[in-house]
C-alpha cells in the first residue's frame, strides 16, 4: 500500500459551506502530497478571504435567533455529536488511511490513536451538550440573579498537520456542544481528513452553516479567519511564531476569544530509583512517537547521574531497533517527516547538536534515499545551552541530558519559555509530588508518558499557549457567562 497515490472513494477536496461543496472563488487550487511517497495525492481547492467572508456568513446565518441549530433541544445536539462518532466509527479504516497519506503517520498509531481519539472526545463532549448550567446567585430578597452559560457565536478553528482529524475534534466537539457554529481552516500539508468530515457532518444532519471548511494557506486564508470582524473566538494549535500572530491579529480586529495551543521543550525526568525500562521505554516513545511531531515531545530528558550510563545505553538500544519505514506496514514505527522545510530544520539542528559538543549516540542522518525519513537520533552528553536543548526540534531526536539534585533539575527543567507538558519517573511519592508541583508545565505525568483523556484539560503555561482545551474546563472557553439580574416588584403584594 506503500505506493497509493490517489485519494479513496469518498474523499473531498472542495471547500464545504452551507453542507455545500464549492469551488475557490479565485479558481486557485494547491497539491496535497503523500510524504512517504512524495508523489501529488491530489489538488485541493485553495480558500482565501473570500471564501472566508462566505463561510463566515453561513456560520452567521446558522447563528442566528431562530435558526435550527439555535432551536434546536440541546439534547438533540448531543445527539447529533454521538452519530458523528458513529460515523466515525464506521469510516474508521477510511480516515485512518486518508490520515497516513496525507501525514505519512504509520496507519495503526492513526487507527488506534487519533481515531481513537476523536471518537473518544466526541462521545464525552456529547455527554456535556444537555449539561451546560448556570447558576443562581443569591443576592439581596428584592432581587433575583442567575447566569446562563451562551454559546459565544461564530468559532475559528486553525489545525496544524501533525494530529490534523484530533486537533480539529479537540476543537470542533466542544465547540458544538456549546451551541456554536465553525469556520475551520485545515493545515495546508494536512486538508485531506478535515474535509471527510464535511461529508460526515452533512449525513450526520447537522443544519448548514453549522460546520464550514476553507482549506488553503495560513498567512491567507488563516489569517481571514484571525482578523475576521465578525469571527467570536479563535481555536489554534501550531507554532508558538504563528500563535502570537493570531493573538495580535484578534487584538487588532474585534478582540475575538483566543485559546491556544502551541509548541512545548518537556522535560522528562528520571530519577534513580525510577523503574528504569518504564522509564526508557517511556521516554523512546515520549520522543519518537508521531516521527517526534508532537508538542508534547520528551526533548529534555534529565536523569540523575548514577543510572545516566545505562539509561543512554538502553535508550540507544531501543532507537536502533525502531523501524523506520513504509507506514502501511503493520511493523512500521516511524515514518516520513511532514515535508521538506521540517525536514531540513531537523538536520540542521542535528548538525548544530553535533558542533555544539553534543556525543552523537546514533542516528544524526537522513535515511539515504527515502525521500523524508531520518535514522533515530539519539544524543547524550548534552548541556543546556545547546540549541537541541533549547528549541523545539519536531523531530525523532532525543537529547539526554545529567543531574545531580532534585532542586537542579527543577530549576533547569523551568528554564525555557515554554510550559507544555513535564513527566517525571520516580518510586518516591515525595519526590513525585514536589516535582508535580514545583515544574512549570500544564500537565505533568508520573510513570507514564502522553497519557491524554478527553475529560482531562491540556493546555500550556507561559508560551505554550493560552486556555485549555478538553474536559469540562474547555467548556468554558466556548461559552460566554450572561448574568441575569431582576428586581422584583415591592408592588401587587
Ligand atoms: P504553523 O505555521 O504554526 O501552522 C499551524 C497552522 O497555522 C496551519 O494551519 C497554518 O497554515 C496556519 N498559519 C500559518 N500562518 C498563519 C497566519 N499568519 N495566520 C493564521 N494562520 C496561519 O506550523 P508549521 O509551519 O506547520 O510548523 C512549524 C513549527 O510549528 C513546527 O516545527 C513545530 O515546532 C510547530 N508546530 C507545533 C504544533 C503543535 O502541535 N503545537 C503543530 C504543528 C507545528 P499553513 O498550513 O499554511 O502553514
Ligand atoms: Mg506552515
Amino acid at each position: 500500500m506503500h505506493g497509493i497515490s490517489s485519494a479513496p472513494a469518498g474523499a473531498a477536496s472542495q471547500i464545504f459551506i452551507n453542507n455545500e461543496w464549492h469551488e475557490s472563488i479565485s479558481g486557485k487550487t494547491f497539491p496535497t502530497y503523500n510524504p512517504s511517497t512524495l508523489e501529488k495525492i491530489c489538488d485541493v481547492q485553495e480558500g482565501d478571504k473570500p471564501d472566508v467572508d462566505k463561510a463566515v456568513e453561513a456560520a452567521r446565518a446558522a447563528f442566528q435567533r431562530g435558526s435550527p441549530w439555535r432551536q434546536m433541544d440541546v439534547l438533540n445536539r448531543g445527539r447529533l455529536l454521538h452519530k458523528l462518532a458513529d460515523l466515525i466509527e464506521r469510516d474508521r479504516v477510511t480516515l485512518a488511511t486518508l490520515e497516513t497519506m496525507d501525514t505519512g503517520k504509520p496507519f495503526l498509531q492513526a487507527y488506534f490513536i487519533d481515531l481513537e481519539g476523536c471518537i473518544k472526545t466526541l462521545r464525552y463532549y456529547a455527554g456535556w451538550a444537555d449539561k451546560i448550567q448556570g447558576r443562581t446567585i443569591p443576592v439581596d430578597e428584592n432581587f433575583v440573579c442567575f447566569t446562563r452559560h451562551e454559546p459565544m457565536g461564530v468559532c475559528g478553528a486553525i489545525t496544524p498537520w501533525n494530529f490534523p482529524l484530533l486537533m480539529l475534534v479537540w476543537k470542533m466537539a466542544p465547540a458544538l456542544c456549546c451551541g456554536n457554529t465553525l469556520v475551520i481552516k485545515p493545515a495546508e500539508q494536512t486538508p485531506l481528513t478535515s474535509l471527510y468530515m464535511g461529508s460526515l457532518i452533512k449525513e450526520v444532519g447537522f443544519p448548514p452553516g453549522v460546520v464550514n471548511i476553507v482549506p488553503g494557506y495560513g498567512p491567507t486564508a488563516g489569517a481571514a479567519i484571525s482578523t475576521h470582524h465578525n469571527i467570536d473566538k479563535i481555536a489554534f494549535t501550531g507554532s508558538t511564531k504563528v500563535g502570537k500572530l493570531i493573538k495580535e491579529a484578534a487584538s487588532k480586529s474585534n478582540l475575538k476569544r483566543v485559546t491556544l495551543e502551541l509548541g512545548g521543550k518537556n522535560p522528562c525526568i528520571v530519577c534513580a530509583d525510577a523503574d528504569l525500562d518504564l522509564a526508557v521505554e517511556c521516554a523512546h516513545q515520549g520522543v519518537f512517537f508521531n516521527q517526534g511531531q508532537c508538542c508534547t515531545a520528551a526533548s529534555r530528558v534529565f536523569v540523575e547521574e548514577q543510572i545516566y550510563p545505562e539509561f543512554v545505553k538502553r535508550s540507544v538500544e531501543y532507537a536502533k531497533k525502531r523501524l523506520v519505514g513504509d507506514p502501511f506496514d503493520a511493523r512500521t514505527e516511524q515514518g516520513p517527516q511532514i515535508d521538506q522545510k521540517q525536514f531540513d530544520k531537523i538536520l540542521e539542528l542535528i548538525e548544530s547538536g553535533k558542533k555544539e559538543g553534543a556525543k552523537l549516540e546514533c542516528g544524526g542522518l537522513a535515511i539515504e534515499d527515502r525521500g523524508l525519513f531520518i535514522k533515530p537520533t539519539v544524543f547524550s552528553e548534552v548541556t543546556d545551552n545547546m540549541r537541541i536543548a533549547k528549541e523545539e526540534i519536531f523531530g525523532p531526536v532525543q537529547p539526554i541530558m545529567k543531574f545531580k539534585s532534585i532542586d537542579e533539575v527543577i530549576k533547569r527543567a523551568n528554564n525555557t519559555e515554554y510550559g507544555l507538558t513535564a513527566a517525571v519517573f520516580t518510586k518516591n511519592l515525595d519526590r513525585a509530588l514536589t516535582l508535580a508541583s514545583a515544574l512549570q508545565s500544564g500537565t505533568v505525568w508520573i510513570n507514564c508518558y502522553n497519557a491524554l483523556y478527553a475529560q482531562a484539560p491540556f493546555g500550556g503555561f507561559k508560551m505554550s499557549g493560552n486556555g485549555r482545551e478538553l474536559g469540562e474546563y474547555a467548556l468554558a472557553e466556548y461559552t460566554e457567562v450572561k448574568t441575569v439580574t431582576i428586581k422584583l416588584s415591592q408592588k401587587n403584594h
